[in-house]
């Protein structure tokens, strides 16, 4: 399977930032991209769709490429091979997630945080992403992925998951502690199947009737609103709804030497703490960049091990717009998947 460079594709772009309501995303049809050297053309298969390709679409990221094509959590088949591959075969299933760069020389990344590298470079950002037929991605930043999931039920895993897993990892979650989860969407639904199987007693604290009674299908012990009180103090927690407002009420919930990480890449202002209850007694206040590739793999490797599933809503690859506008209107749980239907007549 090869593809010429004369062919084309179908690939959504965002022709100019503004409310998705008014749809800022055009359906277009361009050239099949070619891999540069060190990449991989990848025939998508499915693509999970992430808030952050909102953030994009709407503006509220700044333009980093002239229409982009979104999409960061990718799973298909390498389709062509760019100059001095030699690790990946054609037809090779993989996974392309956010971090597609890092220069491998800074401070930040010798010491192990690529994650903070200031030279990064990002999927469906910097670069073109997966709401296409075709995307590219640097070979040393695919992830090789497991048999025996399928692309809709692998998608999300590769950024809510990933970035779900970075944020347990900073809330210090010591072994069959006590985590709070803020907010319980794509990643916390994901990082929840992770803390059960690993033996921990999970509380998800979120609006919305269907987010608890999922929560408690996946095995958290309680499920209330945002605002109200764990039934007993939290080890750990991590604030995934972007709600400043929700930093001391987490911060209050935690016990004694706990910690919170905060896993949003926006949040809105945090209201004053008070030092005596909300910071005093060893408490700490941390917050997630991005991730590296080493928690990408590790926690790919957990969620095979666990049966990690994420609940998932298949729309056509056409209709990326519109699963983008259900997201923000929030009429789903769980994460909405792309797919492409490539056994159709073309
Ligand atoms: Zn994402
Ligand atoms: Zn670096």
């Amino acid at each position: 399977m090869t593809v010429g460079s004369s062919q084309t594709m179908q690939a959504w772009v965002v022709s100019q930032p503004g409310l998705i309501e008014t749809s800022p995303l055009r359906y277009v049809e361009k050239p099949v991209p070619a891999p540069a050297p060190g990449e991989l053309l990848v025939q998508v298969l499915a693509c999970a769709v992430c808030r952050t390709d909102l953030h994009v679409s709407e503006g509220d990221l700044p333009v980093h490429r002239q229409h982009v094509t979104p999409g960061h959590m990718v799973v298909g088949l390498v389709a062509g091979l760019g100059e001095g591959v030699t690790d990946h075969a054609l037809g090779d299933r993989v996974g392309v997630a956010w971090l597609r760069y890092t220069d491998g020389t800074c401070a930040y990344c010798r010491r192990g945080n690529e994650n903070l590298c200031p030279n990064s470079l990002y999927t469906g950002w910097d670069a073109d992403g997966g709401y296409a037929e075709y995307t590219t991605v640097p070979a040393a930043f695919a992830y090789r992925l497991p048999t025996g999931v399928t692309d809709v039920e692998l998608a999300p895993l590769l950024c809510a998951g990933i970035i779900g897993y970075r944020a347990l990892q900073r809330a210090s979650l010591p072994e069959h502690g006590r985590l709070g989860l803020y907010g319980f969407g794509d990643s916390a639904h994901l990082v929840a199947q992770v803390a059960v199987a690993q033996g921990a007693t999970v509380h998800a604290l979120t609006r919305g009737e269907a987010s608890r009674r999922l929560a408690l299908e996946l095995g958290a012990t309680s499920a209330g609103g945002a605002y109200d009180s764990p039934p007993e103090p939290l080890d750990s927690a991590i604030l995934f709804a972007p709600v400043g407002d929700l930093v001391p009420v987490a911060m209050r919930a935690l016990d004694r030497g706990g910690t919170l990480a905060v896993a949003g890449i926006h949040l809105s202002d945090i209201p004053q703490l008070n030092y005596e209850n909300e910071l005093f007694y060893e408490k700490q206040l941390r917050s997630v960049t991005s991730n590296t590739r080493h928690d990408g793999r590790e926690f790919l490797a957990l969620a095979v091990r666990y049966h990690v599933r994420a609940t998932t809503h298949v729309y056509p690859m056409s209709q990326a717009q519109q699963a983008l506008q259900d997201l923000k209107a929030g009429l789903f749980d769980g994460a909405a998947v792309l797919v492409n239907d490539w056994d159709a007549p073309q």
